[in-house]
């Protein structure tokens, strides 16, 4: 039309964005058809180690020009690493956007998957691959009915597969260009990155957000140095150090696992898994940890089995925790210790078995050095080391390490951070759907930023509590009831809902299972946040500490769930009538029904 083509003569850019969109549409994936040409155990094959290289050279953005020392990069997105959070993202703005948005990724790594580049081949999902990765593709394979074993999880080299598929096809679409070994120069934080490889620079200038998937830094144990001193003849490992080493070679004798977080427990089930004996293995473990049972994750049945972890009701925290563990949703390793750690690890009935197999675990604090014939800790007597038979296996690293929550939106900012409890892919999905939908759903950053409130991820116990309570009022007062948000929630394939089968949808509503849920979860929130004040001294403030009802929001949806429920079976009942008056056309219908 004539009054669009003065517009976009007046803006070059915008010109170009209007061509591309027009040639280069990527089309929602539905992520059926499996990768061609490629051999492996599943749909995505165990990736080794990196092919791509950096791909700097001559490769820009639409939009891109030279300027006097930079390379200038125009686009609608610049998306600051290109991790499993940043991924999804992307995944989300180029189906559910307007069809127009550029995006410009950059990492440091040369591939793109974040940590899971530098993870080892055994080391797998904790929880099931159905809830991991980015809207569009499927990562689990075909039946993922088994997918929550843990022989099926999905390990580095298949999610490495599986982000280098989604960014090739990202980039054949036209509308991403990726960026790979070059670094965002955070300080700046005015759009500007440089090749590591060739000290190139680069501008970007972001016509809509600069997206940062690096606030909460995820740190693995391969990627820094031991935090405590190692002699030099002592033979100190990270985990992707056991990977093609003689395990039983005999040469050496004992195993030394230093960190109880996720890649501790992985390293400690590999060696088990492996012909190690578990009285070869010490396991040297600072602070306990409640971990998950991933039984309760199954995607069949985890909508079902749901509401009897929710109505464990106990004003205590110390006593919810022990009901908790009681029914099996919680789970530690000693009894006898209360952890005083949480980092969302998950592991089966049967992994805890093998990790309490262990009769070598040692608490007495952190290893503050490693001499060459000692271990010295921070509490307690050091422990006998032996340089030509003892091997460390250093797992110890923050993980994920406690960071204040900031606001998702900022102007012409987008810091990505949890916003569902220890679900990130989840969470950089739902505010890429937020920031896609259109200007008169969500006029300010301010409304965005209303519907969800950051959830960090839990670093002591007690952390849980604020956490899940967060996280609940993102569900229930949030993004998850919110009309506007509400039905892409229960169709994404990262949240647990989706998975229901028809089986279970029959259940959730007939066997009024729902209703009962959300019932519930009124009775959670009210008893999650007498633990809160009890432990922090202060109200929760989000929900309404005063009224009956702590949200309104769960509390209408609990009463549509009951009304929705009860039609169903006057309809039912209504049917068996209608059959009953068809096959006995004499009598009354209600009562040859009845009969
Ligand atoms: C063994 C293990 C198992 C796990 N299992 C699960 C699970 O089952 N489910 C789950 O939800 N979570 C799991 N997690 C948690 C996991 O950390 C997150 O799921 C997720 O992978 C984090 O992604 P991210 O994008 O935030 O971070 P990252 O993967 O770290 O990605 C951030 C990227 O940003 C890049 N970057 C940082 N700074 C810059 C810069 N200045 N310039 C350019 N690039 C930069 C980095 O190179 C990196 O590639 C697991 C973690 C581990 C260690």
């Amino acid at each position: 039309r004539k009054g669009k083509n003065e517009r976009t003569a007046l803006q070059p850019a915008a010109l170009q964005r209007c061509r591309l969109a027009a040639t280069c549409h990527v089309p929602r994936c539905t992520g059926s058809a499996p990768r061609k040409g490629v051999k492996g155990r599943g749909r995505w094959p165990d990736g080794g180690t990196s092919t791509r290289m950096s791909r700097t050279d001559g490769i820009d953005a639409p939009g891109s020009e030279a300027g006097d020392d930079a390379i200038t990069l125009r686009c609608d997105y610049l998306i600051v690493g290109a991790g499993a959070t940043g991924m999804a993202f992307a995944d989300v703005v180029l189906a559910e956007g307007d069809g127009s948005a550029s995006i410009v990724m950059v990492d440091k790594r040369p591939d793109p998957g974040g940590h899971w580049n530098n993870a080892s081949g055994f080391v797998r999902l904790h929880q099931p691959a159905c809830y991991y990765g980015v809207p569009s593709e499927r990562l689990e394979r075909e039946g993922d009915a088994s997918a929550f074993k843990y022989e099926d999880l999905s390990g580095g080299g298949e999610i490495r597969s599986y982000y280098r598929f989604l960014m090739d096809k990202y980039e054949r679409g036209g509308r991403v260009r990726f960026y790979a070994g070059c670094t965002y120069d955070r300080s700046a934080d005015d759009g500007t990155f440089r090749s590591d490889a060739d000290g190139t620079l680069y501008r970007v200038e972001a016509r809509r957000r600069i997206v940062d998937s690096t606030y909460t830094n995820v740190e693995i144990p391969s990627e820094r140095p031991p935090p405590f001193e190692v002699d030099p003849s002592v033979e100190c490992v990270p985990i992707n150090g056991l990977e093609g080493m003689d395990l039983s070679s005999g040469k050496r004798k004992r195993f030394i696992v230093a960190g109880a977080g996720k890649t501790g427990i992985d390293a400690i089930l590999y060696l088990l898994n492996n012909g190690v004996s578990e009285s070869d293995i010490v396991w040297i473990v600072s602070r306990d940890a409640w971990m998950f049972n991933r039984d309760w994750f199954n995607p069949r049945t985890a909508m079902l089995t749901f509401p009897d972890a929710l109505t464990c009701h106990k004003r205590s925290f110390e006593a919810y925790m022990t009901e908790m563990e009681r029914i099996g949703f919680y789970l530690r390793i000693d009894g006898g210790i209360s952890p005083s750690k949480f980092s969302c690890a998950t592991v089966e009935a049967h992994e805890l078995d093998q990790l309490r197999s262990l009769s070598n675990v040692v608490r007495r604090g952190r290893i503050q050095a490693i001499t060459n014939s000692h271990l010295i800790m921070t509490k307690g007597n050091p422990l006998p080391f032996d340089v030509d038979d003892n091997v460390v296996v250093n797992c110890t690293a923050n993980g994920i390490p406690r960071r204040p929550p900031v606001p998702v939106w900022q102007g012409k900012k987008i810091v990505l951070q949890p916003v569902s409890f220890c679900q990130a892919a989840f969470s950089a999905a739902i505010i890429g759907y937020v920031e896609c939908c259109p200007r008169d759903k969500f006029r300010t950053d301010t409304d965005r930023n209303n519907i969800m409130r950051p959830v960090p991820y839990p670093v002591d116990t007690r952390d849980m509590i604020r956490s899940s309570l967060l996280s609940m009022w993102n569900r229930f007062e949030g993004y998850g009831l919110d009309s506007r948000t509400k039905s892409w929630c229960n169709k994404c394939r990262l949240l647990l809902s989706s998975h229901s089968s028809p089986a279970t949808t029959m259940q959730l509503f007939f066997g009024f299972v729902l209703y009962r849920q959300l019932v519930a979860y009124q009775k959670g929130i009210e008893m999650k946040m007498a633990q809160h004040k009890d432990e922090f001294g202060v109200e929760f403030e989000l929900f309404n500490s005063r009224g009956p009802q702590k949200s309104a929001k769960l509390a209408e949806a609990a009463r549509t769930v009951l009304f929705v429920s009860v039609a169903l079976w006057f309809v039912v009942l209504a049917l068996v009538c209608i059959v009953a008056y068809i096959v006995f056309p004499g009598r009354s219908a209600l009562s040859s029904s009845i009969s």
